[in-house]
């Protein structure tokens, strides 16, 4: 017997920088990873069935970083610097933020995310107990880092931050991992960092961190410690742990190298990037190290939506367009950093990101019957070039449907845009002097 059937569905198949598909198929799902997969699997063995004729099976799309409460400030700090987007908006607003706050902000994140066909995502906040709620509630898959900055109480967050990461790694079946969450080398002092990075290799845990995001930050850590970010971040001890790494635009060919040599993961978020006009990831070098890639939409503060399709049409476009070169990064390879990329990101390779038997159950089935999905010449090139999150029909994660004809199935929607819509106001007061962190002022 099958818990699940998906009958029908053109599969969507990626194979280094290939992506072909494998059209009406079914796959067949039991204690939820796909246990078969073949033209046609009889429905009588099955609890549930899902008809999916006429329809894309993609692997669920992976969020390699993310704030997803931060959907809460959406709009409230457009058009600014990076310095006064934190200094002037954001972490002043964020001081307003009670754990209540960021359980529906959460769950507004995951709301958006499932129905553009996210099924994990990384995320680094505040109050994570709530998030990690929210995840274990709403069905998706996440890696959860507990936001921590240097300062008076460090240790007292650390120890904060150690004991959620036990209670919630590996609860909700599994779904729920954890890993240690220094902000970044500019709010958090080099011994902080070497503090946090021996927790974690006591702990057996990974991290997540922010590096190199601009080029101010290279040059600042230059001239206040004699390194780049990254040789800053590798001499805490960060990478003698599974690490994952957001941003990353600002590379020397040795940060590269010590990234490929460290087993370091990355993940890009061009919007972001591009919005705050920051500089972009360089992914195709990246890449061409060997280091694992995937994308992010960090949170929706500066990237505006949670859409990772967005991120891979984004920068398979930036990397053609500042090269003048077509054939880089081809569709197989921009949808391998939304899927399997982003799943070896989140410590997942191997489990999650490609429709294949042993894999975990998680997937998008999308319609193809949109004016912009026709004709169906090239579905993989449809999918990461004109593909809308509307397009997603059904979501699937480890076997359990959380949408299904656009309906959300584990998410209350009404009420959440209900609770988030009563918050909104309060959320963007700011008073002199009170904020969450400092940005360090331009030189
Ligand atoms: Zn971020």
């Amino acid at each position: 017997m099958y818990d699940l059937l998906i009958r029908g569905a053109g599969l969507l198949q990626i194979d280094g920088a290939a992506a072909s598909l494998l059209p009406g198929h079914d796959i067949a799902v039991r204690a939820g990873r796909i246990v078969a997969v073949a033209p046609a699997i009889s429905p009588g063995l099955a609890a549930e069935v899902i008809d999916a004729a006429g329809m894309l099976a993609a692997p669920g799309l992976v969020n390699a970083h993310a704030h997803a409460a931060m959907g809460l400030f959406r709009g409230v700090a457009e058009d600014v610097p990076v310095d006064v987007w934190f200094n002037q908006r954001i972490w002043p607003m964020e001081t307003n933020l009670t754990p209540e706050d960021i359980y529906w902000g959460t769950l507004l994140g995951i709301a958006e995310m499932i129905e553009a066909g996210v099924t994990s995502f990384a995320d680094h906040y505040f109050a994570m107990d709530e998030v990690a709620r929210a995840v274990d509630e709403s069905g998706v898959r996440a890696l959860l880092a507990w936001t921590v900055f240097s300062g008076p109480d460090e240790e007292h967050q650390l120890q904060d931050t150690l004991a959620f990461a036990a209670h919630w790694h590996g609860a909700a079946g599994g779904r729920i991992r954890t890993c240690l969450g220094p902000h970044s080398p500019y709010t958090c002092t080099p011994g902080f960092l070497s503090l946090v990075s021996s927790a974690a290799r006591a702990s057996g845990l990974g991290i997540h961190i922010h590096l190199s995001e601009t080029a101010e930050q290279v040059s600042q850590s230059l001239a206040a410690h004699g390194k780049t970010p990254v040789a800053l971040a590798r001499d805490a001890g960060l990478f003698e742990v599974p690490a994952l790494v957001a941003h990353a635009a600002h590379l020397t060919a040795e940060d590269i190298a010590v990234f490929a040599d460290c087993g370091v993961a990355v993940a890009a978020c061009p919007k972001t990037e591009m919005k705050l006009g920051v500089g972009v990831t360089p992914v195709v070098d990246l890449l061409g190290a060997g280091v694992a890639v995937g994308l992010g939409s960090d949170g929706a503060a500066s990237n505006s939506s949670y859409d990772i399709l967005e991120a891979a049409r984004l920068i398979a476009l930036l990397e053609k367009h500042s090269r003048r070169d077509a054939q880089v990064l081809p569709v197989g390879a921009a949808l391998g950093l939304a899927t399997a990329g982003g799943a070896r990101c989140l410590g997942l390779g191997g489990a999650v990101g490609a429709l294949q038997v042993g894999m975990q159950a998680d997937i998008a089935l999308l319609r193809l019957d949109a004016p912009h999905m026709q004709p169906a010449h090239d579905l993989p090139a449809a999918l990461l070039y004109s593909a809308q999150p509307a397009d997603v029909d059904t979501l699937i994660v480890a076997g359990r449907v959380l949408m299904r004809g656009r309906r959300l199935l584990t998410i209350d929607k009404g009420r959440v845009l209900r609770e988030v819509s009563a918050r909104a106001g309060r959320l963007t007061r700011r008073r002199a002097g009170e904020q969450v962190a400092t940005y360090p002022e331009a030189s």
